[in-house]
């Protein structure tokens, strides 16, 4: 099997395992091969017929759709789409001035138009695609109907024995005609929803690096303002905690920038831990983090802040095998209904405050 087989077989495997990605590559492999199968089936069955100049126009198709394949390998889509657009128009309307209007060739040609709006708009191409495809579409209408026309004016060059080969060519050609149709409209939906879902996860990313702090992961100052006004608007109580880790500039200078990063984002954790549903963690600034505990009494916000203070002190921080032990002071103030959000932060800042000038991890209520 060459390269070129097994990225195709690639990619047909994924889309059958549901590791969706239908490339334009493969789309008009398939396109491809799927004419050509119909174009050698036709062959066969003019040559038995003796319709000469049918039998050399699909063997000329057949070589048209072989050399296409080298085509689509260098990925020269357009001329591909040009080329498929313009033989099936020819081969209908040769098919119809040959044996005439009743035998179904032209259905082709309803076909190819809303396939190749599809196809030329997933084309890698930058500008004029609706251009494009509306133009190819005109054209097959223009062709469509000056088949019809034809047929009132031209007799057929041949005249077959019998209805069978009328009525076999005529469900031949409708089953094709609606098969293509049914596959790429299958494919079209099935593109849609893949869209849809890529666009919900690239939204919910976006929305989460747009709420967080790349470092911690904490909810960012942003996502806390929002927090903060819902607790606001809303008729429950709330306490808010802010943490700030002691002597944090000595680790830094002392252990490097690194080292603090880390210290930082172990602290995040035990934070987030030990708040768990009971509200929210958001890195404030620098090594500064507020808590907002929702529902929560003095009494448990305090014990929530007490946890947090032990688990900090007691934990050893790791980095490139060196180790330090770290301490954070918290201030905790609740939520008073007649005081602004900004009365109640400067409280507990001004209890963290309170918590550096005695000494340092502690929780000053
Ligand atoms: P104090 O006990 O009074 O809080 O002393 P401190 O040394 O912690 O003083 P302060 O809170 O003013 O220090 C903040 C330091 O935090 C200064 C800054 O270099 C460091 N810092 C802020 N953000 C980051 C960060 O993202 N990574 C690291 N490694 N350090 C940070
Ligand atoms: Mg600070
Ligand atoms: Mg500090």
């Amino acid at each position: 099997m060459n390269r070129y087989m097994k990225r195709f077989w690639g990619d047909t495997k994924n889309i059958l395992s549901g590791n969706i990605k239908i490339t334009n590559r493969l789309k008009f492999t398939a396109i491809i091969f799927s004419v050509t199968i119909v174009h050698l089936f036709l062959t066969t069955i003019f040559g038995c017929l003796r319709i000469a100049p049918l039998f050399f126009f699909n063997i000329f198709s057949v070589m048209t759709y072989v050399f296409c394949f080298s085509l689509v390998r260098k990925d020269l889509f357009l001329p591909v789409y040009y080329i498929t657009y313009l033989e099936i128009i020819l081969h209908s309307l040769i098919s119809t001035l040959c044996l005439g209007w009743q035998y179904g060739f032209a259905q082709y040609i309803i076909a190819i138009i809303p396939v190749g709006y599809y196809i030329c708009y997933n084309m890698n191409i930058k500008r004029h695609k609706l251009l494009i495809a509306t133009g190819s579409a005109f054209t097959a209408v223009f062709v469509f109907l000056s088949c019809k026309m034809l047929s009132f004016y031209w007799h057929p060059l041949y005249m077959l024995d019998g209805q069978f080969w009328e009525f076999f060519l005529y469900i031949f050609n409708s089953i094709c005609s609606f098969l293509f149709l049914i596959v790429f409209s299958l494919v079209f939906v099935f593109e849609i929803k893949l869209t849809n879902t890529q666009l919900k996860q690239q939204n919910a990313l976006l929305e989460q690096l747009a709420s967080t702090d790349p470092l911690t992961g904490l909810y960012n100052r942003r996502s806390m303002d929002v927090f903060l006004s819902q607790a606001m608007e809303s008729s429950s109580s709330f306490t808010l905690v802010m943490c700030d880790i002691d002597d944090f500039k000595k680790v830094n200078d002392t252990y490097g920038h690194e080292f603090g990063d880390v210290v930082l984002k172990g602290i995040a954790k035990i934070v987030t831990t030990q708040v768990k549903e009971h509200g929210y963690v958001c890195r404030w600034g620098g090594e500064e983090i507020l808590i907002l505990i929702n529902n929560a009494s003095l009494e448990s916000a305090y014990r929530i802040a007490e946890n947090i203070r032990r688990n900090v002190a007691n934990k050893v921080f790791e980095c490139h095998s060196k180790w330090v032990r770290c301490s954070m002071t918290l201030g905790v103030a609740v939520h008073n209904k007649k005081d602004t959000v900004e009365e109640t932060i400067t409280q507990a800042d001004y209890n963290l405050y309170r918590g550096k000038r005695n000494g340092k991890n502690t929780v000053i209520l």
